[in-house]
């Protein structure tokens, strides 16, 4: 038995801020593995640890690539360690999201800014910045979030959101 598994929507660990890594200890290098084989597993795009019920600043994610033939690939997994939005388009534009601790739940519209960098470290403690766009982009904001215990729901319209409260309800009855 593994000592995480996903949290769902109700988990109170999702509402909690996500503290800053001190040390890349051989514990964090598990974890970052364990959440790469989640999201493969489970046809998820990217997953922050606290997902997993570790409130600590770490996100994964793949990227969407676009091909020729119209189709979308993905990158190969993104580790970020204490992430920082360091710049973010003023330009907005609003699309639908998913997450996985809400499953079968896309909803929307929800604005995220169209180009984000972010500078994070990697799993050997080098700093990068990954500048990002569009549905990219999109995932980063999300990830983001969760470190500060704010879900993609809380930035629904208001009217959109009460639509949803019986769904909300449902998926925290099923998963409690
Ligand atoms: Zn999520």
């Amino acid at each position: 038995m593994t000592k995480w598994r996903l949290r769902y929507y109700g988990d109170p660990v999702l509402r909690k801020k996500s503290e800053p890594i001190e040390e890349i200890t051989d514990e964090v290098k598990e974890l970052a593995r364990f959440m790469i084989d989640y999201i493969d597993n489970n046809q998820g795009i990217g997953l922050a640890a606290v997902q997993v019920g570790v409130p600590i600043r770490l996100f994964i994610l793949r990227d969407y690539i676009p091909s020729e033939e119209g189709q979308w690939g993905v990158s190969d997994p993104k580790v970020f360690i204490n992430p920082k939005i360091v710049w973010k388009s003023e330009e907005v534009e609003a699309d639908t999201e998913g997450c996985m601790s809400l499953p079968k739940l896309t909803v929307g519209p929800i604005e995220r800014p169209i180009q984000v960098k972010v500078e994070a470290l990697d799993l050997d403690g080098n700093t990068f910045i990954d500048e990002r766009e569009g549905i990219n982009a999109r995932v980063s904001f999300h990830e983001n979030d969760h470190l500060n215990g704010v879900l993609h729901i809380d930035r629904l319209p208001p009217d959109v959101r009460k639509r949803i409260e019986s769904d909300l309800r449902a998926i925290k009855k099923k998963y409690q």
